[in-house]
């Protein structure tokens, strides 16, 4: 705890606050190794569905280690990663004919803004320029923090960040403004629009209507800037349908998936593109191939994790546990939304979010506290500044669902 030589993400270990050390884990509990038994009610960090070391994918990662570890993918193919390619097809959106494998969301959407990049270049259009949403999140490499929010998170790279248009959030009552501000850009000309459909997650679970996604579509098409959807924390599930795009009746030009991608148990990624995107690097001409690649692109072991994924997906009732939990979280929402400190209740599908107290930023002194007290009540929950979201695997059961609410509650009545 103290003098561990590692260095944690996101972690002030100047503060040195507890680092709790989990030996275990099952369904949406955590063990610690002195036998604390913690409920994870954010998914580890939004990447847990179905539950941890869930049976399915905890065989197949075995069994597909002893069999085929690792493959160098430039050049070379697997069963595993064949097969996924063939059950994504099957599940995601028909016009999505391609897929590119990477490791990370913040690969994912790197590897979207070369996609996006290289199809113009192939038109002969110099457009570079990236238009991206107010308040979006999109990962912590150099490119995808360039596409998200500028703040505290960024500012010592700020330099080194390239310059987008950002397009004002539609906050509710106001989306005409935002759509507006889209229109004005995309006839300017653009690249892409890059967007979180229907919730913006590190941004503070800011929610906007599924009518405004397809107005945002709509207008991209109309000038034809690609449309490129960051589903890295919404899709599987999480919204409520598998894709967030679903409930907005559109499909991308290109596609970002990962965190529940293996159910959340190992990492992987993927790129999904539209044909056009494809054929604008089919050539004759090695020089004009797509320029991307990392060490362990479709590594096997998490393709397999990712198949059994898409087998619990096809065979056990996934969507009528993201249903249940969905209706679980609308009850105990609106029982918390009754308290005088909390403001702004929201939901959609499984992720249910509330301000505390008068707004604050991330970096407010609330945050740390809360974050201390549910540790304490052997609650996983991270806030983002005031703001207090619950997004817990698809399992956690009802007795674990009412102690995440009570902590919350006892955190309102305690903290503020
Ligand atoms: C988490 C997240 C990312 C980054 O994914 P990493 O796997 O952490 O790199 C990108 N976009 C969105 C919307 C995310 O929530």
């Amino acid at each position: 705890m103290t003098d561990s030589p590692i260095w944690h993400p996101f972690t002030q270990h100047g503060l040195r606050e507890p680092i709790p050390r989990i030996a275990r884990a099952e369904g949406a509990a955590l063990f610690t190794a002195d036998g604390r038994r913690i409920i994870d009610a954010i998914s580890s960090w939004w990447v847990t569905t179905h539950g941890h070391a869930h049976p399915r994918i905890a065989a197949a990662i075995a069994d597909q280690a002893a069999r085929l570890d690792q493959i160098i993918f430039a050049g070379w193919t697997h069963e595993p990663a064949e097969r996924l390619a063939a059950g994504l097809r099957a599940i995601m959106p028909d016009s999505l004919t391609r897929l590119f494998f990477s490791d990370s969301g913040s690969t994912s959407v790197e590897v979207a803004l070369k996609m996006a990049l290289g199809y113009w270049l192939d038109r002969g259009e110099a457009r570079h320029r990236i238009l991206v949403l107010e308040h979006g999140y999109h990962g912590d490499t150099i490119g995808a923090m360039s596409v998200g929010a500028r703040g505290a998170f960024n500012r010592a790279y700020e330099p080194l960040l390239f310059d987008v248009e950002t397009i004002p959030f539609p906050v509710n009552g106001h989306e005409q403004a935002c759509l507006d501000a889209l229109e004005r850009a995309c006839r300017a000309g653009a690249a892409a629009f890059i967007v979180e459909p229907l919730i913006l997650g590190a941004g503070g679970m800011l929610v906007y209507s599924a009518q405004t996604l397809a107005e945002m579509r709509r207008i991209c098409a109309r000038h034809d800037v690609l449309f490129i959807a960051d589903e890295v924390m919404t899709g599987w599930g999480r919204t409520g349908t598998l894709l967030a795009c679903e409930q907005a009746g559109i499909v991308p030009d290109i596609l970002c998936l990962s965190k529940g991608l293996t159910g959340g148990a190992v990492p992987l990624a993927v790129t999904m593109a539209a044909e056009p995107i494809f054929q604008a690097h089919y050539h004759a001409d090695r020089a004009r191939m797509f320029f991307h690649s990392s060490s362990y692109t479709a590594n096997p072991i998490a393709c397999a994790a990712a198949n059994a994924n898409l087998a619990i997906w096809r065979e056990e009732p996934v969507r009528d546990r993201i249903a249940a939990l969905a209706a679980r979280q609308e009850t105990r929402l609106s029982a918390l939304a009754e308290h005088d400190a909390v403001h702004h209740a929201r939901q959609i599908g499984t992720i249910a979010a509330i301000d505390i107290g008068a707004g604050a930023g991330y970096l407010s002194d609330l945050a740390p506290r809360l974050l201390a007290f549910f540790r304490e009540r052997d609650v996983l929950l991270r806030p983002l500044g005031n703001t207090v979201y619950i997004m817990p695997p698809y399992c956690i059961s009802d007795e674990d669902l009412d102690l995440v609410y009570h902590a919350i509650e006892a955190a309102i009545e305690q903290v503020t």
